[in-house]
């Protein structure tokens, strides 16, 4: 460790950036507020990642790109340290002139967040704890380099781009500039530029580089994330990534990064796409070959341990033969004769014409509006009979929402709950700078909480045996099993009530 601390210094804060054995496991821990019995249960969900002395063994998937694409720009390894937020002051000292966080929620406007700390109160834990990150960091360089700019990146960027009022938010926070988007092609520039002091704007716009030439990560990711197609652009009003096109890693450096993640003892992957079942097709459409031959090379690393994915799309369900989705459940299995992969689906809401109406016919396309429930049903039973768990998620308060679209929606739910399903409702926080509406808490009908406790009742009664699986496949010890079993218990208890709790306040 340099006594003048790194010229570059790479973070994120816990809630990106801890020791989860699983997706899974990340997902519960990120969707906390900071309500009563926060502090007492964070520590034991989201614990550190290892690190040797300051320099972390795992990082966000993100903040390992950008550590790969500074390496491609020619910034040394001595230069810049990925460092364990823990730990972060001893890697700043009067050397330091950057220093790079991610957040997934830097000003907790997220749609979970939102949801978590309408029902519990509180502030979101992704905000809260990056805001804590932010401002040991702001004191430690106060102290050693007044001089070095903080730059925020991630995912949760697009929120310093909604309004002056959230840019000055940030700033007030301490961060200097924000890097907008993906940005292999020019973040060494901008860094370059950065340390030479050079007078930028407060929003650096990032360049992404093709597909083809996204580098290989080079050290473990946390979770085990696994990059395999980025963007969506199915242009979805309440998304932010209506308007990215989809591209796909090339499968080398997709079986490259589990490489990377298995051979540094990471052997629980999670592939990540908005997707997956879109892997190596052209636009909406599908290619089975593609997705199969993709995992079947998978299936080849030696000493991976589970293999998990998270979305995909209906519609590409419904373009997969019944016989394609059985092959893509053995080989996520890994050769296991029972494994019950879960996948995340947007169905949004059961009705259809809502759904066009408040984000366009992209979402159904090419089915009819009018089919979207039966739709969505037939492909979540067939994912169920295909041994999978669809976890399915829901947007409560879509603009134009009527008591009649929530009956529907109830109606709906109600012929899934007795089938291995999960779902989930967020209420609508809209994401893009000019879609509408957003939905408070307080705003919500007794029949819109009723849905609330009906779809949260199926995700109580399916997950437990879901993670039981998952955590012995992945090597979670008896007492970690048990003690997860347990939390998960007492947090849906926690749900119950607060459920309970809000329906009961509602109006009618
Ligand atoms: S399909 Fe999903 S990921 Fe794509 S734009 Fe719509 S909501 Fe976003």
């Amino acid at each position: 460790m340099p006594d003048r601390g790194f010229p570059i210094v790479l973070s994120a804060d816990r809630s990106l950036m801890a020791a989860h054995p699983l997706l899974l496991d990340g997902m519960a821990a990120s969707a906390q507020s900071t309500a009563w019995p926060a502090n007492l249960i964070w520590p034991l969900i989201a614990r550190p990642v290892a690190s040797g002395g300051v320099r972390a063994h795992q990082a966000p998937l993100g903040v390992r790109r950008v550590e790969s694409a500074l390496t491609v720009g020619d910034v040394s390894a001595g230069e810049m340290i990925v460092a364990a937020p823990e730990r972060i002051e001893q890697a700043i000292g009067p050397a330091t002139r950057i220093v790079g966080l991610s957040s997934g929620d830097p000003l907790g406007m997220g749609m979970t967040s939102t949801t978590v700390t309408g029902i519990f109160g509180g502030r979101p834990v992704t905000s809260a704890r990056f805001q804590k990150l932010l401002e040991r960091v702001r004191r430690r360089l106060a102290a050693v380099a007044p001089e070095a700019r903080v730059v925020l990146g991630g995912p949760g960027v697009w929120q310093a781009r909604e309004n002056d009022e959230a840019e000055r938010a940030l700033r007030d926070l301490g961060i200097d500039h924000v890097v907008s988007g993906y940005c292999e092609a020019n973040i060494a520039e901008l860094f370059r530029q950065l340390r030479d002091g050079a007078s930028l704007p407060f929003v650096l716009e990032g360049q992404g580089v093709a597909a083809s030439e996204i580098p290989p990560i080079r050290g473990a990711s946390v979770m085990g994330l696994v990059e395999v197609s980025r963007g969506c652009g199915w242009g979805c009003d309440f998304c932010t990534l209506a308007d990215q096109p989809m591209i796909h890693l090339d499968e080398e450096t997709i079986v490259a990064d589990v490489e990377t993640n298995v051979a540094a003892g990471v052997a629980n992957v999670s592939l990540t796409s908005e997707d997956f079942l879109r892997y190596g097709a052209a636009g909406r459409s599908v290619n089975p070959r593609a997705v199969i031959h993709l995992l079947e090379r998978l299936n080849r690393v030696p000493q991976l341990a589970t293999l998990a994915i998270d979305h995909a799309n209906v519609v590409s369900v419904a373009a997969f033969s019944d016989e394609e989705l059985a092959e893509v459940r053995r080989l996520l299995a890994l050769g296991r004769d029972t494994w019950r992969p879960w996948v995340n689906m947007g169905v949004e809401t059961a009705c259809g014409e809502l759904l066009r109406s408040a984000s366009g016919t992209v979402k159904t396309h090419p089915h009819d509006p009018g089919d979207w429930g039966q739709l969505c049903r037939e492909q979540v039973l067939r994912l169920c009979r295909a041994d999978y768990l669809p976890m399915v998620s829901l947007v409560i308060g879509l603009p134009g929402e009527q008591a009649e679209h929530v009956e529907e929606t109830i109606r709906w739910v109600e012929s899934l709950v007795d089938e291995p399903v999960s779902i989930v409702p967020v209420l609508l926080t809209p994401v893009r700078t000019g879609a509408r509406g957003r939905v408070a808490a307080g705003d919500l009908t007794r029949r819109q909480w009723d849905l609330f406790r009906l779809s949260m009742a199926t995700t109580f009664r399916r997950l437990p045996s879901l993670y039981r699986q998952h955590h012995r496949a992945a090597g979670v010890g008896l007492a970690g099993r048990l003690f997860k079993q347990i939390l998960g218990q007492g947090y849906a208890m926690r749900w119950r009530y607060a459920l309970w709790r809000r329906h009961r306040a509602a109006r009618s």
